[in-house]
């Protein structure tokens, strides 16, 4: 069914490091609702960033595969069977957000692919930019990754409808087998913690801030009620913090005993945090928080509440990476309100797009990406999302994108 392009190639892997040939191929997915208008934006910005940093030696060379609703009306499957070999084949894909209904319908395609090519680590960036409108006072204090666990969790989609025969079993077995009593009339799900996938998360993480020069990383749990699962990530995070990167990381009783309450140069000070605190926290003392180790289901509350520090989460990009595959995307959703009216804020996808960058290794084009984005919020130049409240006059889509590329 696809067309592959016959100067391009593969990016490799090796033991977690990625391996770019100059005209690699990368699949794109134009996803639902605002996705096929963000996701072209990305695109025109990502090939002029590239162009004008490496000339002719280097081209993207994009390769379309279905998915979502566009897949179900052209071919009658929301993520067909074509679509995952070539998921599993060339292993780096930008995503438009796709839709998933609430509490009936089809499965999330987006977590089929992060579980399909084991895209265990969710890594979004939130960093203030001047010029946002922000709801807390002194935002520039805001400059925080959250590394979010991808696989595990309620989010494994391990569930049953309350009047399903798979409940009722269930139900059963908790009544007969561990003596507790549940109502008949409750839906299951099941919340899944697993050591290795803990440990894998937090090794990316410490990584990331050795590479990157990040001086925190603050474990987000609620683990005093979740004990064996959340309680038990907190444990194995800080264990593999210190029984693999000892001579890197400090937790926070060595900074007062033994510190006087300073970091010492070099090294990572590794904490942790109740859940619900986290929420207060961020907003009221964003300066104390670096990195943020979370399990999927925190991760995903934490990024929409980080996102609105800085503005909205129009402006946020993810990546999910594994050690040989990543899928880049925007972290909001499909805005169905904003779906074909060429009103809707590209810039959380372009910066999707500049992270997959990062990991190709294209850092100068990356470089080039954000700086474009910062000059133009610096110039109030921004879509209606952001125009209202900066008191300035919307552009569209694609006059923010031609804003955008003027200014590269
Ligand atoms: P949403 O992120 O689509 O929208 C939340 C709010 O932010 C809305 O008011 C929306 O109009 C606004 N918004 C979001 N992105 C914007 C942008 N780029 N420009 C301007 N405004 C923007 O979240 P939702 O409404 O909860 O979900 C809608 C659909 O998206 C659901 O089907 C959901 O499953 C899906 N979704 C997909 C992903 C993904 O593909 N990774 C992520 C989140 C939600």
């Amino acid at each position: 069914m696809y067309k592959i392009p016959e100067d391009g190639e593969k990016i490799q892997f090796k033991d977690g490091k990625w391996i770019t040939p100059n005209k690699p191929i990368i699949l794109y997915i134009e996803g639902d609702g605002i996705g096929p208008e963000i996701v072209k934006s990305t695109i025109d910005v990502i090939n002029k960033a590239v162009e004008l940093k490496y000339k002719d030696n280097r081209e993207i060379k994009w390769v379309e595969v279905l998915a979502g609703n566009k897949a179900a009306q052209l071919v009658g499957d929301r993520f067909p069977k074509d679509t995952q070999d070539m998921l599993k084949e060339y292993r780096v894909v930008l995503k438009g957000p796709m839709e998933t209904p609430i509490g009936k319908g089809w499965k999330s395609v987006n977590v089929a692919i992060r579980i399909m090519l084991d895209l265990y680590a969710n890594i979004r960036p939130v960093k203030y930019i001047e010029g946002l409108e922000s709801p807390i006072k002194n935002p520039e204090r805001v400059n925080m990754i959250i590394f979010r666990e991808n696989t595990d969790d309620l989010y494994r989609g391990i569930e049953y409808p309350y009047n399903s025969p798979e409940a009722e079993k269930i139900r059963k077995f908790i009544r007969e087998e561990l003596k507790v009593d549940v109502e008949d009339d409750t839906g299951i799900g099941f919340k899944i913690i697993s050591k290795f996938k803990t440990q894998r998360i937090t090794r990316m993480a410490i990584k990331y801030a050795l590479q990157n020069s990040r001086k925190r990383i603050t474990i987000m749990h609620k683990g005093n009620v979740m004990k064996y699962t959340e309680g038990a990530f907190r444990e194995w995070a800080y264990e593999t913090a210190i029984n693999e990167f000892r001579d890197f990381i400090v937790t926070e009783e060595e900074v007062t005993t033994k510190y006087g309450g300073k970091i010492p140069d070099g090294k990572i000070l590794i904490n942790d945090r109740i859940a619900d605190n986290m929420f207060q926290q961020i907003i009221t003392r964003p300066e104390d928080y670096d990195i943020i180790l979370a399990p999927n289901v925190n991760g995903d509350y934490i990024s929409d509440a980080a996102g609105a520090l800085i503005g909205n989460i129009g402006m946020l990009g993810g990546a999910n990476v594994g050690d040989d595959a990543g899928m880049f995307e925007a972290v909001h959703g499909t805005a169905p309100k904003y779906a074909g009216k060429n009103v809707a804020n590209p810039t959380g996808m372009i910066r999707g797009g500049e992270l997959m960058l990062r990991f190709m290794g294209w850092v100068e084009a990356a470089d080039l990406i954000d700086k474009a984005i910062v000059e133009a919020i610096k110039q109030k130049k921004v879509t209606q999302d952001l125009a209202r409240y900066m008191n300035v006059k919307p552009l569209s889509t694609t006059e923010y994108t031609q804003e955008l590329l003027n200014i590269m």
